[in-house]
């Protein structure tokens, strides 16, 4: 079942390991089927090279494990996954990382405020990433807690442990969302480090809607 987006996916996976998204085995990565009601979800505790699509493991709404050629389990916040699915009913795909930069705000509890233009393409409320509460990895509160943080938007940090993206389109979209939000958080960082600690001004939302392609530029 589903070889190509299992391919897709692995694909994707690796990409993130090899641009330190997501190292050592952490991360986890999934497609939905809304048509079937099935979501294809990577593995638990995986190497990323090692991973082949009978490694790949396909699920129900339900959390039932519908298919895992070569035994393996879905990964241990495929709960999160399917709460986020539940609450977002044009989302196809969904990345977990445990980026450094955004784990660094997680830690902090921080959101990140719109101060560059990569923040309008999260989609989250006032541009502002938001900071899913702490609920334990696996469990019903962290599912919860971020399907709450990501019912207005494509992203949010989970406190004490990571970031998460999605995407109507595609795993390659949630994948780039992903490495937006991990830039911003990047940058943030080092503008509060050169800065004393001080909020940087801020872009205000009715400037980030105003963007469009320039129609000086002629096509065709
Ligand atoms: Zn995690």
């Amino acid at each position: 079942m589903y070889k190509e987006i299992k391919e897709e996916i692995i694909d994707v996976a690796r990409q993130a390991q090899r641009e330190g998204l997501c190292k050592h085995k952490s991360g986890n990565f999934s497609v939905l089927d809304r048509e079937n009601g099935l979501l294809i979800v990577s593995p638990s505790g995986i190497d990323r090279e090692a991973l082949t699509t009978d490694d790949m493991v396909v699920m129900s709404m339900e959390g039932e494990v519908i298919e895992n050629i070569s035994g393996t389990k879905p990964s241990s916040e495929s709960l999160m996954h399917i709460a986020i699915y539940k609450v977002r009913s044009d989302v196809r795909a969904i990345v977990h990382t445990h980026s450094k930069y955004a784990s660094v705000f997680a830690v902090l509890k921080k959101p990140i405020p719109p101060f560059l233009y990569e923040s309008m393409y999260l989609g989250c409320e006032g541009h502002t990433v938001p900071v899913a509460p702490y609920g334990r990895p696996g469990t019903d509160e962290l599912a919860k807690n971020a399907a709450a943080a990501m019912r207005t938007g494509n992203a949010c940090l989970l406190e004490a442990h990571g970031a998460v993206a999605a995407d109507p389109k595609g795993i390659r979209e949630a994948y780039l969302t992903a490495c937006y939000l991990e830039e911003l958080c990047e940058i943030y960082h080092h503008v509060l480090s050169c800065n004393g600690g001080k909020e940087p001004d801020l872009l205000p939302a009715e400037e980030l809607s105003k963007w469009s392609y320039p129609s000086e530029i002629k096509i065709g």
